[in-house]
């Protein structure tokens, strides 16, 4: 027997269903009806609770869920309304805008979050204000909070076409929501650093998820119902991050740990001060800040991704302090600007292989530490490295080596005449920076403590 229960593509309503799975422990498709009247009395008891209530002001604001001064008979009649209203007759020509059956309800904001009040007409069809729902819709609406994280007073969850990622994503969620209300305050704690929240739970869930199972664009929601206007922010996860991050786990040990490294690294403390009268201590997980977690998601929030994803390299992959010389990892560099940015792998190719010439012929070969340290400390513009690749070409064509024109040019990324803006030199710099301290590092170390480098991460533009 079939529900009128389905996946309609939109958030709220999706993430709601993917609770009441979750709950029911089975796909939609399996649900009876005595599993969604059991699913609704459960979640009328879930909302009972007084942290819950308080939290549900800002999903359904001055609703029959949290308003404390409505009376009892009121406040049935609200649960009856949002979580039985399937029963109801159909409105006459109303369609449901989530799932196009026949409408059984108008909601408003106290029932759907970001919608406008009760009596607020704004170019109502008909002049009949109200958002026409079917009764299956809004009661899986009515699940969602259950789905979401409270990070900076605001909830927060996952939303992603495809159904198997989209459970094991709420889940996390889910299960992180049960564990603060089992702890019994009366306010629910509070996170800060969605975009760390959200990669965290994406590492935990993938971690899980295997290698063969579907992956899709995932966006991260964040809003509130709460306050006078609509308050809605969207993270965008691209899949191709989301296998970036599963292929990895899969990856050889150097790399995998070069990778791992360079998250290690990126935590830091919250300096922030508790706040002001807060009388709950903060999880301490759920206020930590992952810089490398925070300049992932933030590269898809902006037009400019490609040009962030080069700044990542530059700030996380080249490491320049001496015990950090064996987390250069050019392998890792390369899977990740293929994979997340998009970048040619003939190009990352002859990349590597001129830099491994200069690296085992001219560095190791040749005993010439310059090679590293003009590159780091001089060729900064794209004139500048030019030279240094003329000069690499020179030395080494002495020892028979030899790398073409047009190596140089795919290297470079130019392809005509017309061609002459410094795309990203700084890439190609950083990337040549990588593989030399990479090798160098592990077959002539002593070469690299003579020279000092400054920590690029902080003196180079990488940052935002
Ligand atoms: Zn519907």
């Amino acid at each position: 027997m079939s529900i009128g229960l389905q996946y309609t593509g939109h958030y709220l309503s999706d993430v709601g269903l993917a609770v009441m799975e979750i709950f029911l422990g089975k796909e939609h498709q399996e649900f009876s009806q005595e599993d969604i009247e059991r699913a609704a009395d459960w979640l009328a008891c879930q909302y009972q609770r007084k942290d819950m209530k308080g939290y549900l002001t800002i999903h359904f604001l001055n609703s029959g869920w949290c308003n404390a001064t409505i009376s009892e008979e009121k406040k049935l009649d609200y649960l009856e309304k949002v979580l039985r209203s399937y029963k109801a007759r159909p409105l006459q020509d109303r369609e449901c805008v989530y799932c196009r059956q026949p409408a059984q309800f108008l909601a408003d904001r106290q029932h759907i979050p970001l919608l406008t009040g009760m009596t607020t007409i704004i170019t109502s069809p008909g002049g009949v204000p109200g958002l026409p729902v079917c009764g299956y819709c809004l009661m899986v609406i009515q699940f969602y909070p259950l789905a979401t994280l409270k990070c900076q007073g605001k909830p927060l969850f996952w939303w992603t076409p495809e159904p198997q990622l989209l459970r094991e994503l709420t889940f996390e969620y889910y299960q992180e929501l049960s564990r603060l209300i089992a702890g019994g305050s009366e306010k629910l704690a509070n996170s800060s650093w969605p975009r760390t929240r959200l990669l965290e739970a994406a590492e935990k869930v993938l971690d899980r998820y295997g290698y063969d199972r579907p992956l899709a664009d995932c966006i991260g929601v964040h809003l509130t119902n709460y306050g006078a206007g609509p308050d809605y922010h969207q993270y965008r996860i691209p899949k191709e991050l989301l296998e970036f991050l599963v292929e990895i786990r899969f990856a050889d040990q150097e790399v995998r740990e070069s990778h791992e490294a360079i998250i290690k690294k990126a935590w830091e403390e919250d300096k922030k001060p508790a706040k002001k009268g807060s009388a709950i201590e903060e999880p301490k997980t759920g206020s930590q800040r992952n810089a490398y977690y925070e300049a992932l998601v933030e590269t898809f929030e902006d037009r400019n991704w490609q040009e962030n994803i080069s700044k990542i390299i530059h700030r996380f992959f080249v490491h320049t302090k001496p015990e950090e010389y064996a987390d250069n990892n050019y392998e890792l560099t390369a899977f990740f600007l293929e994979k997340v940015g998009g970048m040619e792998k003939q190009r990352l190719d002859i990349i590597k292989r001129i830099a491994d010439q200069i690296a085992l012929d001219l560095v190791i070969g040749n005993n010439e530490k310059k090679w590293i340290n003009d590159l780091y400390f001089r060729e900064y513009k794209p004139s500048r490295f030019t030279g240094y690749l003329i000069k690499a070409q020179k030395n080494l064509a002495e020892k028979g080596k030899v790398f073409t024109m047009e190596d140089v040019l795919t290297m470079l990324d130019i392809y005509s005449e017309y061609d002459t803006g410094a795309k990203d030199f700084w890439l190609v710099r950083d990337l040549f920076l990588i593989r030399l301290l990479e090798m160098v590092g592990k077959h002539k170390k002593e070469m690299l403590d003579e020279i000092k480098f400054e920590d690029v991460s902080e003196t180079n533009n990488g940052g935002k």
